[in-house]
């Protein structure tokens, strides 16, 4: 499934703690939103005094010439990405990514697999890298072989068709992270929409607006983006109640959500991926 999105990233110095300019920021982004919000970037501190910036754009590529970069990030709503980006002292490379595509690999379906043969990560599926599931979903892939091989180690049986069961497993594994970040990327297509992904971006519009006020909400959110809890937590009573009550509308909603926080721990690197709504 094609996402039709580019990013363009740049690594490149941050004032330290010390300095007077040191930003009480360290994550600032605006997310990439259909179909309203077809530009956005993400700024995230990283090591002691580095921020990586990256610039994403639907149907568009960010520039990678230095003066293009900048003029880019200007005419995002988040003004905090633009300000650092000017203010770096050294010019360093861009780096532009173009294949974001999601593809699905159904081992799963496969009748008679081959015994002893094991296919995990991207050789299975890759997901559009925005969302940052790819590494979190292999690290399950491998803990679940891990428990299959525990198991029979200790049943004291042989390993015949593990492999098989292994790879129909990872089938079911994958069917919610999938759904999650293709609904996302589905948007930006009005010729491909389901019914099921419409709602949820219908949802995800109003949560967002909640979320940035409401901490409890937010906790939730960076769990599900964190993939430590299902996106159902996103529709209990207690968060449905104050999303559906929301008087939110899209014309409140100009471009994009933009926002930074001050505590990258709270909000691991892969969540600060969301930056293309998020991978539901
Ligand atoms: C630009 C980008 C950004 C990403 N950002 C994130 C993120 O923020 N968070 C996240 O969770 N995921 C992210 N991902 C996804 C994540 O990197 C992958 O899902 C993950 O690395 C998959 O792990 P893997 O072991 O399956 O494959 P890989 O990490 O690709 O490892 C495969 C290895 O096999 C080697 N290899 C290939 N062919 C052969 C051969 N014939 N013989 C021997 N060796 C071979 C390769 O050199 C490579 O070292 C991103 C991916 C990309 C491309």
């Amino acid at each position: 499934m094609k996402a039709k999105v580019t990013y363009t990233s740049m690594n490149f110095d941050r004032p330290e703690e010390s300095h007077p300019s040191h930003p009480d920021f360290s994550i600032a982004y605006q997310m990439l939103f259909a179909p309203r919000a077809p530009r956005a970037g993400v700024l995230l501190a990283v090591k002691r005094n580095r921020w990586t910036c990256s610039l994403f754009a639907f149907q568009d590529q960010p520039p990678t010439d230095d003066t293009g970069y900048l003029r880019f990030a200007e005419n995002l709503d988040n003004p905090r990405l633009a300000l650092q980006i000017e203010r770096r002292t050294l010019q360093e490379p861009t780096y532009r990514y173009t294949n974001v595509d999601n593809q699905w690999r159904p081992y799963h379906a496969v009748m008679n697999w081959p015994d002893r043969l094991i296919a995990v990560g991207d050789a299975v599926c890759v997901f559009n890298p925005v969302y940052g599931q790819g590494l979190t979903v292999a690290a399950m892939e491998a803990e679940l072989l891990h428990q299959m091989l525990a198991r029979r180690s200790a049943s004291g049986k042989p390993l015949d068709s593990l492999a098989g069961s292994f790879q129909k497993r990872v089938g079911r594994l994958l069917l919610s992270p999938w759904t999650l970040s293709t609904n996302s990327d589905l948007m930006w297509n009005p010729d491909r929409r389901p019914l099921g992904a419409r709602f949820t971006h219908w949802y995800n519009t109003r949560l967002f607006h909640v979320a940035v006020k409401d901490a409890a909400v937010w906790a939730r959110f960076v769990r599900v983006v964190n993939m430590v809890a299902s996106p159902a937590v996103l529709f209990h009573p207690a968060v449905a109640l104050k999303v559906l009550s929301t008087t939110f509308t899209l014309q409140d909603w100009p471009s994009g959500p933009a926002g930074c926080a001050r505590c990258a721990s709270r909000t691991s690197p892969t969540a600060s991926r969301a930056v293309n709504g998020p991978p539901w």
